[in-house]
């Protein structure tokens, strides 16, 4: 028998779910913006509110990340759909669902620091990064020693996100240990299997790609200027 608390007759996530889980997605999005990662109307975040059928909640588009409340959330269905909510859903949506299926996520968070903006661009032409060696990576999900490899690939950006939802998926089964892509000039991605794994791996790497670009910085170095190998390739 269906759970009346979590299901309801015309396949939504009760209002209770939905707005757990509104909750805490603003409050990362409030957290992350005063870290300097969302800011103005960048980045979006989700969560699944139910796997069958898929239910997802999700930022509306345009909204203030420094402002954002439960109630700047949108459930939609597997095609993006709205089911619940004012506004439309980030035109990023389809990267969400694309996110949630082939890793199984539970949440999907996005932003757009300054320093995976500048390493995205500086190691493009790598098609990814590599962070290795740092205690900080032990904060990813299934990572026990700081003696890791963490492959970070980059795509190019683009607006047709049919085609990059395309992309991340044939990206990401080249590289089924990454916990996060960055997307070029633009931002990171990454996800967990609940909103608290999720969010731990946006502070992780948020900090290692700070500590990362510092200290490339502080080197003097220049970005590579050939491609580099994936792992495994
Ligand atoms: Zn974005």
């Amino acid at each position: 028998m269906p759970n009346p608390t979590t299901r309801r007759s015309d396949g939504r996530a009760s209002v209770g779910t939905f707005n757990r889980l509104a909750a805490g997605l603003a409050n990362a999005g409030r957290s992350f913006y005063a870290r300097g990662w969302v800011l103005g109307t960048s980045g979006n975040f989700s969560a699944v509110l139910g796997k069958k059928p898929l239910r997802l909640a999700i930022t509306a588009t345009g909204v203030d990340k420094g402002l954002l409340t439960a109630g700047h959330f949108l459930e939609i269905d597997h095609t993006a759909k709205v089911l619940r909510g004012a506004g439309k859903p980030s035109a990023e949506a389809l990267l969400h669902l694309t996110l949630v299926r082939v890793r199984g996520a539970g949440a999907v968070l996005h932003t757009h620091s300054v320093w995976s903006t500048i390493l995205s661009e500086a190691f493009a032409p790598s098609g990814g990064l590599a962070v290795a060696d740092y205690e900080m990576l032990k904060g990813l999900e299934g990572v026990a020693t700081h003696e890791h490899r963490e492959w970070l690939p980059i795509l190019e950006n683009s607006q047709d996100m049919a085609a990059l939802a395309h992309q991340i998926e044939a990206t990401l089964e080249r590289s089924p240990d990454a916990h996060g892509f960055l997307l070029r000039r633009h931002g990171l991605y990454t996800w967990g299997r609940d909103l608290p794994e999720a969010r731990r791996h946006v502070e992780i790497l948020e900090f290692l790609l700070e500590v990362l670009g510092r200290t490339w910085r502080a080197a003097g170095r220049e970005a590579p200027a050939r491609p580099a190998r994936e792992p495994g390739l």
